[in-house]
């Protein structure tokens, strides 16, 4: 499955960045996912759940999940529109002279230590 790949990118990424902090126990990750990108979020937080709990520093931890929209910037007439309702054709314009903006990233935005 695409996204227990993910995940285990995910956990890699996480456990680096604890190491580099001293930090022991992490009690959220917060990951900004885009509109276009091909992950399912519903999978990625089950792909969590079972890899996340085999790592000690992450037993436990909640993955948060921010979606991103996706924008779609045009080159001809330099307007910026949704990229999931009108796709690469500018509604503007016309033109098929585009390009995603934001709204393909996968990427860890914070990494949550508990209070205490
Ligand atoms: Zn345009």
């Amino acid at each position: 499955m695409h996204e227990l790949g993910i995940v285990f990118y995910i956990i890699r990424d996480v456990k680096q960045a604890a190491q580099a902090n001293g930090v022991s126990k992490v009690s959220a990750v917060v990951m900004n996912i885009g509109e276009v990108s091909t992950v399912v979020p519903e999978y990625l937080t089950d792909c969590w759940r079972w890899a996340a709990d085999k790592e000690p520093l992450l037993q436990g931890s909640e993955l948060k999940i921010i979606p991103v929209p996706a924008v779609t910037h045009c080159q001809d007439c330099g307007k910026e529109y949704e990229t999931v309702r009108y796709g690469k054709t500018c509604p503007y314009c016309s033109s098929g002279n585009t390009f995603l903006l934001k709204g393909n990233e996968v990427e860890i935005k914070e990494i949550e230590v508990p209070n205490n």
